[in-house]
């Protein structure tokens, strides 16, 4: 059996924080991270809408990126102070992923973080509160996924959290919140949806369901992102629909190796964090080539380049790097600054992390231990991928 889940609602359209007026409740927890929605009077206005709707409003703010167990723990303890019947999380993916799980300690206090970990075993959600998830950045559309991920720094280990239970109720995406991204976010938050989107049309669990998104939201990408990175207003509006169409398919299609390979490179190397959207990026076209191999996906990606008018997988992954080139993403690990000694010596683990990682199961291709460092040594010089 297959399922297919989104949220109840999704509204969209400059203005659309004011669809808040008429939400039915009578409390509400308004879940934020840093500043940055508070300097713009987002948040004002939200608390102020939500005032105008009738509901009491607590507002849970500061939750930090990648946020953390603590934190998570923190927000459930003040729900369950509070008793909210909403919670509405608002900003980059951070404070949307760490409200999802807030809502769930909220609702089963009792629950522990290990018994989260298996996807899909999650308890029944909505006996106390309802969600609503604000995006204000163009790439991770957590405001439609059933997902999230949480950081147990003591441990040194990010949880990724799947389940149909903590996709939203409603999705508010208005662009004039995204409208404030500087460029290098919305290259990286751009590429991250584009991988998404990709990754989702050739995953070996995607239907007839989600390739409609999928392809769309790949079209709207090419058409709009460079644009939008320069600062037009119009594309930026688009790309913030663009990664919600993906993240609607990914939802419901799962990934593939580029995430696992970014999500167990992030943190890995002293030099520094590589971005979620920019390991991605970089990663893309290699994995292209890599999975192309697959007779099944490479009809996918043939599928990809027809829709965008471009002649074979090669075309494709030439316009991606294209993309990558005319926003400042490097090439290779190497360009991004991975220093050569610490890249050989980590290789082996972060090729099996990447390996073990929850989104290698639906990849056209299963990396044996030796590809996967073959892929990250070709990613690392900027060499062919011929295996
Ligand atoms: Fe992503």
């Amino acid at each position: 059996m297959a399922r297919f889940t989104l949220p109840r609602d999704i509204y969209f359209g400059n203005g659309t924080l004011d669809e808040l007026k008429t939400l039915k409740g009578k409390k509400a927890m308004v879940v934020v991270g840093g500043g940055s929605m508070k300097r713009f009077g987002f948040l004002d206005k939200v608390c102020d809408n939500l005032k105008e709707a009738g509901m009491e409003v607590q507002l849970f703010e500061g939750v930090e990126p990648d946020p953390s167990v603590e934190t998570v723990m923190k927000g459930a303890k003040a729900m369950q102070d509070f008793q909210p019947d909403w919670i509405v999380a608002m900003g980059g993916g951070s404070p949307i992923d760490a409200a999802k799980a807030m809502w769930v300690f909220y609702e089963y206090p009792d629950t522990k973080f290990e018994d989260l970990i298996t996807p899909f075993s999650f308890p029944t959600l909505r006996q106390k509160a309802k969600f609503l998830a604000i995006p204000s950045t163009s790439g991770t559309a957590t405001e439609v996924t059933a997902f999230s991920v949480i950081t147990d720094y003591e441990k040194g280990i990010k949880y990724p959290l799947a389940d149909f239970n903590i996709t939203p109720d409603v999705a508010i995406v208005d662009p004039e919140l995204a409208q404030t991204m500087p460029a290098k976010l919305t290259a990286h938050t751009g590429m991250d949806a584009l991988t998404h989107a990709i990754e989702a049309y050739v995953s070996t669990v995607a239907s007839p369901f989600t390739d409609p998104l999928a392809i769309k939201a790949i079209q709207m990408v090419m058409q709009y992102l460079p644009s939008s990175y320069n600062g037009c207003k119009k594309s930026r509006e688009q790309m913030h629909y663009a990664q919600c169409l993906a993240g609607m398919a990914f939802s419901n299609a799962l990934l593939g190796i580029v995430h696992s390979m970014a999500h167990k490179t992030g943190a890995a190397f002293s030099t520094g964090h590589i971005p979620h959207g920019c390991a991605n990026a970089i990663y893309l076209p290699y994995v292209i080539k890599y999975n192309a191999k697959d007779m099944r996906a490479a009809k996918r990606y043939e599928d990809i380049a027809h829709s965008l008018g471009l002649d074979g997988v090669e075309a494709l992954c030439a316009r991606i790097d294209d993309f990558n080139q005319r926003m400042g993403i490097p090439k290779t690990l190497k360009d991004f600054g991975i220093k050569e000694d610490e890249f050989k010596e980590k290789l082996s683990d972060i090729s099996k992390n990447a390996i073990g990682d929850a989104c290698t199961g639906s990849n056209p291709r299963i990396p044996t231990q030796e590809e996967m460092e073959k892929l990250f040594t070709a990613i690392y010089y900027g060499t062919e991928v011929d295996f």
